[in-house]
């Protein structure tokens, strides 16, 4: 056993307890998870039964907050009940995975104003102008662009923003590629 050990994983432990920046939470804390794995690496020993059923705990603790900063990411796209309803079941599910109170919280405030939000908003498909637009988005959806900014060239996918639909990079947020909808595409939505 080595005593820098439990320093390093108690560090890593309040980090994650205590970062409020989320970009930095996941970066930083996967980068300090990676450290401890070289620890490990070279020499087992020096971990303690606690120090390995810790670390388990903070990386599975990790992976959640992952989920929910992945799940989060999509809500702005949300435009009817449904949505909001598998948004929150999604949340609610990570939210009974959660351990640690101070995420459960987060993670209860961004339901409660996906609940609000829901009140304003319509059911999917429920009036003939729905229709019409699920119509056209379904004939837009079988055009293809490549996305152009990274490696792979993904198929990009149709997205709503807050004026109007655009193309993105299904990789977002890894890959912030997007492009405007060309005048052919655009004279296919309704008005
Ligand atoms: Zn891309």
């Amino acid at each position: 056993m080595n005593p820098r050990i439990s320093e390093k994983i108690n560090y890593l432990s309040e980090f994650i307890c205590n970062e409020i920046d989320e970009d930095s939470l996941v970066s930083n804390g996967r980068r300090l998870i990676e450290e401890l794995r070289d620890d490990w690496k070279l020499n087992r020993l020096d971990f303690s039964d606690e120090n390995v059923k810790s670390l388990r705990r903070i990386t599975l603790l990790l992976d959640e907050i992952e989920d929910f900063i992945f799940e989060q990411q999509d809500f702005q796209y949300i435009s009817s009940k449904e949505e909001i309803d598998e948004a929150t079941g999604r949340l609610q599910y990570i939210l009974t995975n959660t351990s640690n109170l101070k995420i459960a919280a987060r993670i209860n405030k961004e339901v409660r104003e996906l609940l609000e939000r829901r009140t304003s908003l319509p059911n999917r498909g429920a009036t003939k102008k729905d229709e019409k637009l699920r119509r056209a988005l379904s004939t837009l959806r079988s055009k293809i662009h490549k996305c152009n900014k990274c490696d792979k060239n993904p198929i990009m996918v149709l997205r709503e923003g807050p004026s109007s639909f655009f193309w993105g990079c299904p990789t977002f947020p890894a890959c912030w590629g997007r492009k405007f909808l060309t005048k052919e595409e655009l004279s296919v939505l309704p008005d």
